[in-house]
């Protein structure tokens, strides 16, 4: 299949939700090709190796449930896995279910054409690849471009400059170098302790102060591992249907933290704070509506700071003030806070005087000079549309998707958008996406996705594209929800506050997993209600 250049499906990303559909698409006898920019199988888990690297979703939940002889067989070695074992776990799924061969590695996917007269899509790639194709999907993954600040001087360095997000293959060896960390996000706040043990000196340059809780990961014991394994498919059942698509160690509490006594509100906080994990930001049911309410947790929180951090300034400036608790990602840690006490680490606030220039030595910042022979970028991603955008992909009427959303991303369901028939975007704008257990969320996708795909195919259906007014209702419906929580009130990669000139909108769709998957199969249930089907000959007829 990796040569030919006619098929029924192109797939870009062979990442967790390029390798299902691929696997998905094969059984339902469609010709797919996948394309992927990396060496080898595992997306996010392929590029992102900085040390630390580990998924904060437990490993029993954040893996494939469609298979149940894999998931029944597979070993997971700790409670939250590092990148290592995910990457090791994805190229065995690659193996398994022999998906290499349809994949071309080392191949980015540059434009992409709809032609209106054939109904088809021509894909161009970088190496000079051009395949036609039916149906056109985009699994490129919602944080896969990475944000490099636009700081002067970065070519002038003469140490060693890193990015999270594009981490060598081979061990990147700190001892005895100083090293200076700009970031204090997810990626940061994993890889600060582990450099911070290396390195001879780790300076970390701090804009905003993010909100992590102890992640508390264990090896797997035998007794964990069998209580999920022996009622898997009623587990998976219950992440389908649940808020986040992923169960709880300590169960939410219904009620709204303001109508309970301060003792409660200490006990409940300490509970799941010893547990380890989001469960804290799901206490009580109004954290992200009410700011009171959670200013109840942000300030328990601050207290556990200031009670961990030896030095009172530095503790002070760790602790968040300016956004609530949860709208930016909460961060999960090992012991980032206890880093802040060792003698060879250093904070310094950038939030008053951002960094000036990379220096041939280092880089400046409010008048000081530091000398580094390491620099890390742990300045995140594009996200969410990043990636869609770069591809040069034209629809009807040459209308690019980078216009179309000048303003911000437009989708039906998060997984089309209107003038562009026949594309699909898994864990899309609009989709639950990294609101998520994005396993269940690509899972959920990549299965409607093909259903969808086999439903045209038996209705002799040429072409698939969201209604203006269907794509206008859920686009507002996303900001309402949205609207109606406290996630707003954060500058966040889930607004595109952290790229200058990005649109600010809220592009994760909030409303539940559950609820989402029930819409999407009332949709198809309804004949893919808000979509509009296109015979061949009516397609042609229409033009
Ligand atoms: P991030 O959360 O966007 O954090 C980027 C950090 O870089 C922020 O502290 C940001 O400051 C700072 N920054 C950005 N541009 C800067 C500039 N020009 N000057 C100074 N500082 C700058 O990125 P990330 O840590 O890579 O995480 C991204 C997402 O990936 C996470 O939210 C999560 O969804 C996922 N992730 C997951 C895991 C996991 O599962 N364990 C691990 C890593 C990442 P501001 O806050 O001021 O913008």
């Amino acid at each position: 299949m990796s040569d030919q250049n006619e098929v029924d499906v192109v797939v870009v990303g062979a990442g967790f939700s390029g390798l299902y559909l691929l696997h998905l698409l094969r059984k339902n006898g469609f010709s797919t090709r996948v394309f992927e920019r990396g060496d080898d199988v595992g997306g996010t888990w392929y590029w992102n190796r900085y040390p630390g690297a580990r998924c904060d979703v437990e490993s029993m939940q954040y893996s494939y449930s469609f298979d149940e002889d894999l998931q029944q067989e597979w070993h997971w070695p700790e409670k939250y896995s590092s990148q290592p074992e995910i990457l090791a776990y994805i190229q065995h799924v690659a193996e398994r279910f022999d998906l290499r061969k349809d994949i071309t590695f080392g191949a980015s996917v540059t434009a992409a054409r709809f032609d209106e007269t054939a109904n088809r899509w021509t894909i161009e790639t970088d190496s000079g690849e051009s395949v036609s194709a039916q149906f056109f999907i985009m699994a490129t993954g919602c944080i896969s471009t990475a944000n490099m600040p636009d700081i002067p001087g970065v070519d002038g360095f003469t140490g060693n400059i890193y990015h999270t997000g594009n981490w060598p293959h081979e061990k990147v060896d700190f001892t005895g170098q100083k090293v200076g960390v700009v970031g204090t996000g997810s990626s940061a706040i994993q890889a600060i302790p582990v450099i911070a043990a290396e390195a001879d000196h780790l300076t970390v340059f701090q804009r905003t102060p993010h909100w992590t809780v102890p992640a508390r990961n264990v090896p797997m014991t035998d007794e964990y591992e069998a209580g999920w394994k022996d009622s898997y498919a009623e587990k998976r059942a219950n992440m389908r249907g649940s808020m986040s698509g992923s169960l709880r160690a300590v169960a939410p509490i219904d009620v709204s933290a303001l109508d309970v006594t301060e003792g409660e509100r200490e006990e409940a906080y300490r509970e799941r704070w010893a547990a380890g994990g989001m469960t804290l930001l799901r206490s009580y049911n109004d954290l992200l509506t009410s700011d009171a309410a959670n200013e109840t947790a942000a300030s328990w929180v601050r207290r556990r700071i200031a009670a961990t951090v030896e030095d009172p300034d530095t503790a002070e400036l760790l602790a968040p003030k300016t956004y609530p608790l949860g709208t930016k990602r909460l961060c999960l840690d090992t012991d980032y806070y206890e880093t802040y006490n060792r003698d060879n680490v250093d904070l310094v606030d950038i939030a008053s005087a951002p960094i000036d220039r990379i220096t041939a030595t280092g880089l400046e910042t409010g008048g000081r000079d530091f000398t580094f022979d390491s620099i890390v970028f742990a300045t995140g991603f594009d996200a969410m549309t990043g990636t869609l955008v770069r591809v040069d992909i034209q629809g009807r009427g040459a209308l690019t998707l980078k216009d179309k959303w000048h303003a911000g991303p437009r989708t039906y369901l998060g997984l089309m958008t209107e003038a562009f028939p026949n594309l699909f975007t898994i864990t899309g704008p609009g989709s639950p996406s990294v609101k998520s257990n994005m396993l269940t969320s690509i899972e959920q996708h990549a299965e409607f996705v093909t259903d969808t795909l086999t439903h045209l195919r038996e209705h002799n259906i040429a072409t698939i594209e969201p209604e203006q007014q269907a794509e206008d209702g859920w686009t507002d419906h996303v900001q309402e929800v949205a609207n109606m929580t406290l996630f707003p009130k954060a500058n966040s990669w889930y607004m595109g506050a952290n790229i200058p000139g990005k649109p600010r909108l809220f592009m994760p769709y909030i409303g539940g997993v559950g609820a989402y998957r029930e819409k999407c199969d009332a949709v198809a249930a309804a004949g893919y209600e808000g979509f509009r089907l296109e015979c061949e000959e009516n397609a042609a007829a229409a033009e």
